[in-house]
């Protein structure tokens, strides 16, 4: 039996049906929820591993219900939106989620997004005893130093991109939208800024990335923002 408990908060039954029967199939325990309400107090008396949160739910909306979570508990959510909800994953990502699937999604995506988390989860686990030294694949940044690696070649960063670089380290897992970016590199949640940080992003990777068109470390989504992935 996986010992992760997952909370599955989704009022559509046939989606419903699909989760618990995937997460069943791959010795998942699990929970479930069927409006926001039930949602906030099953993670209060449950304190699952991971949520799995429809935004579009019949009582309170799914952005606050992650606001409400958020106010206690630091528990991944990964949110569940329809396309037409763009603007909804982007809000609940700003609120505090970790991840999102568009509907309709497969089940291959659905537990790729589960182990993404779980690794996550692991990392986090380690850092609970604040390591100064980050490393991930063969990326190495050690913060006291303020200094990063690829392997044993030291990288020659400005000090915005190396302030990039370690808020897309620190959130390892996580997709973190361009206005958390942002804000959080420059102070600022400009649209217009977010051509900057494209163009800061590009010569990030020139130097992080061995194949800058195929990128092992950060991961664009498109309209979104940027994820650091875990590399084995
Ligand atoms: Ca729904």
């Amino acid at each position: 039996m996986n010992k992760f408990q997952i909370l599955v908060v989704e009022d559509d039954v046939p989606v419903l049906n699909l989760i618990t029967t995937t997460l069943k199939a791959h010795n998942y325990r699990f929970i479930t929820a069927v409006n926001g309400e039930s949602a906030v107090s099953e993670t209060a008396s449950h304190n699952p591993d991971i949520i799995l949160l429809d935004l579009g739910l019949p009582d309170i909306d799914g952005v606050e219900v992650i606001r409400r979570i958020r106010s206690w508990s630091y528990v991944p959510i990964i949110v569940i939106s329809a396309r037409s909800e763009d603007s909804d994953k982007i809000d609940a990502l700003d609120a505090g989620a970790d991840d999102y699937l568009t509907k309709p999604f497969s089940v291959e995506e659905l537990l790729a997004r589960l182990r993404v988390t779980q690794r996550r989860l692991a990392l986090m686990h380690n850092i609970g005893n604040e390591q100064a030294i980050y490393q991930n694949g063969l990326l190495k940044i050690d913060y006291s130093a303020g200094c990063a690696w690829i392997g044993k070649e030291e990288l020659h960063m400005t000090p915005m991109e190396y302030k990039l670089l370690c808020i897309l380290a620190r959130n390892t897992g996580r997709v973190l939208t361009h206005k958390f970016i942002l804000q959080n590199v420059w102070g600022s949640s400009w649209e217009k800024d977010i051509s900057t940080l494209r163009v800061f992003m590009a010569t990030l990777r020139k130097k992080l990335e061995s194949a800058p068109n195929s990128p092992q470390y950060i991961q664009t989504h498109i309209g979104v923002g940027y994820r650091m992935n875990k590399v084995e």
